[in-house]
């Protein structure tokens, strides 16, 4: 186990808004006032509590319907799922591939992306460095795209809405789809990612094998 050099061995303290180096005594940021912590522990309890609550509300989110189209008097029920399969059913390969992407692909991503580096921090289970970063990034990378889900509902529904005849409205599970994608975008975020660079400071490197663990 090696442990290099960090701020706080050295009396140190990044500000997390201006990224000012403060001295560890110091209540408040020199620069621009902002509260330091050397460690948001209770960070890890949030993002957790954050991420448990996305996963449990992915249930509702694929077995109700999240779209109520009315047309010509009938009512149909589309869950997320039963949804894209429409799509493939009327030739739109395209559109059902950039649903699936935005509303099944990037939540389950970004809920496993979260809870294997948390599991990480949280249990100091022995994941590879490399995986861990693989992690992080893609969390980075998915967090740009997070407007997409809801970019491609609000197409989804005013292109339904211009055929006068056709009248559709949210169901059930857009609110908790809505929300998971909230969740896990404030899961990400509450996060203090200088534990997970104290967890990757005192593991050894994914290239050489463990070997007295
Ligand atoms: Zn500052």
């Amino acid at each position: 186990m090696k442990h290099d050099v960090q701020g706080r061995d050295l009396g140190l303290c990044l500000c997390p808004v201006c990224q000012k180096n403060n001295a560890l005594s110091a209540h408040h940021c020199s620069r621009c006032g902002t509260r330091l912590q050397y460690r948001r522990k209770i960070s890890l309890q949030q993002s957790w509590a954050l991420l448990l609550t996305a996963a449990i509300l992915l249930i509702p989110a694929n077995i109700y319907p999240i779209t109520i189209v009315t047309s010509q008097g009938r009512v149909a029920y589309d869950t997320i799922f039963s949804g894209i399969a429409h799509l493939v059913h009327l030739d739109m390969l395209p559109i059902a591939i950039i649903v699936f992407t935005a509303s099944i692909a990037v939540p389950w991503l970004k809920i496993i992306g979260l809870a294997i580096y948390l599991l990480a921090i949280s249990f100091k289970l022995p994941i590879p460095k490399r995986v861990l970063m693989a992690g992080f990034h893609i969390i980075e990378w998915i967090g740009r795209w997070s407007m997409l889900d809801l970019f491609v509902i609000s197409i989804t529904v005013a292109l339904v809405n211009m055929g006068q005849l056709m009248d559709a409205k949210p169901g059930p599970a857009a609110t908790a789809f809505a929300l998971v994608i909230l969740l896990t975008q404030l899961a990400a975020k509450v996060l203090d990612t200088r534990l997970l660079w104290d967890r990757l400071d005192v593991q050894d490197d994914a290239n050489t094998i463990p070997q007295n663990r």
